[in-house]
């Protein structure tokens, strides 16, 4: 007798549309007999709810997942049953918007009770009205892998705090000993000064960086927002910059817009970070007597603000991977240019524009330059 789909509905949502012989009846146990074999020899969690998210049927992993069995859980709404909780948001109303939520945290009173910490991986799909079912859930136990994460990202971020001190302390003692005796040394110490003042500078943007890192991933880099003029704040980090790419003689000009913007709110740290990492990259990437230019433009509800420079650009097929984490292009890169950065600078800033409601995006070609761009939406 081949599996039937619409026997084990009927059986399970109560629709009876005549009266069931012995032989019919006799067809439903085996479809639900072999049903139960099929579910729970599948290692992922499966949840079969009805078109009004009511839980159906359960896997003995998805009981195992919730805690819970499925006497207990079977007829409940799924959001009476569970909540799906990702960071600290709830999402268990998402489940049925998107189709697939990662790192999900299975919350039910019996969990709690347990101490128990599930981490799923969820994929929902539609299951095809005539049979009666509405949705099919399933979670696939990542726990394990979560709790390694977790180590990971709290490791960085103990072991960026720790170096925190020590490098403002060298930076510090450099500091101090040029200030002190600075005019008595000779031009190979006064090298040798500048190359441990680059690279604890190095040292100490790299710490930043993974310090930022670590907010993002734990969830936990907040924005403090205000009001601010933004022609007035994007003038003063450009002109902050100018000294380092006068060193480097590349021209950089920052053009006000014709007429005046209207207020934005953003918090004004991580903004700067922004900004002056995009324009730090134009001039680390860009060759002596180059030229950066940064300007705004109002489109609809939208401040864009853009850096472009006629520096090295980005190959095409790089572009697609330069927001993530530790990306660096290294073809045609030389030695100098290529040890300048960490690869995290623009992963950061498309997390500090995303969480202001914008949006960050590259137009490059190689050997001609690159216009970085990001919008924020006006108060
Ligand atoms: P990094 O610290 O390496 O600069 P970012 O995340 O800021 O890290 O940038 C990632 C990579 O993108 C850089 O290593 C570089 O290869 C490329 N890149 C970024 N900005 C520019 C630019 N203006 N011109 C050319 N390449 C750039």
């Amino acid at each position: 007798m081949p599996f039937n789909l619409t026997g084990i509905t009927n059986f399970f949502s109560g629709v009876a549309q005549k009266p069931i012989k012995p032989e019919e009846e006799s067809h439903i146990t085996e479809g639900k007999n072999q049903l139960k074999v099929i579910l729970s020899g599948i290692k992922e969690g499966i949840l079969i709810l009805d078109t009004n998210g009511q839980i159906l049927l359960m896997n003995e992993t998805a009981a195992n997942l919730l805690g819970c069995t499925p006497q207990s859980t079977v007829g409940k709404k799924l959001d009476q049953a569970v909540r799906l909780i990702q960071n600290t948001t709830d999402v268990t109303s998402n489940l049925f918007i998107g189709n697939a939520l990662e790192n999900v945290k299975i919350q039910t009173p019996e969990n709690i009770a347990k101490g128990k910490e599930i981490y799923v991986n969820i994929s929902v799909s539609k299951i095809d009205e005539k049979t009666g079912f509405g949705w099919l859930v399933t979670m696939h136990d990542v726990s394990y892998e979560y709790g390694i994460e977790q180590m990971r990202v709290g490791f960085v971020s103990v072991a960026a705090h720790e170096l925190r001190t020590p490098i403002t302390s060298i930076k510090g003692y450099v500091e101090a000993f040029t200030d002190d005796y600075g005019d008595k040394l000779n031009e190979d110490q006064k090298t040798l000064i500048n190359h441990i003042k680059d690279n604890a500078d190095r040292l100490a943007s790299l710490v930043e960086n993974l310090l930022n890192v670590s907010r993002v991933e734990r969830g936990t880099l907040s924005l403090s927002t205000e009001e601010v003029n933004w022609d007035e704040f994007l003038k003063s980090i450009v002109e902050d910059l100018k000294e380092r790419a006068t060193e480097k003689s590349i021209s950089l000009m920052y053009s006000s817009p014709a007429s005046q913007l209207p207020g934005i709110r953003i918090d004004k740290v991580r903004m700067s970070e922004v900004v002056s990492n995009l324009v730090s990259n134009s001039i680390n990437y860009t060759s002596p007597n180059g030229k950066i230019q940064v300007w705004t433009e109002l489109k609809g509800s939208e401040i864009i603000t853009h850096v472009a420079d006629n520096g090295i650009g980005i190959p095409e097929d790089a572009i697609g991977h330069l927001f993530t984490k530790f990306f660096r292009v290294t073809k045609g890169l030389t030695q100098q240019q290529y040890s300048q950065g960490n690869g995290l600078g623009l992963y950061i800033s498309k997390e500090i524009v995303t969480m202001h409601g914008g949006k960050i995006w590259v137009e490059s070609q190689v050997g001609k330059g690159s216009i970085f761009s990001f919008s924020l939406s006006i108060s």
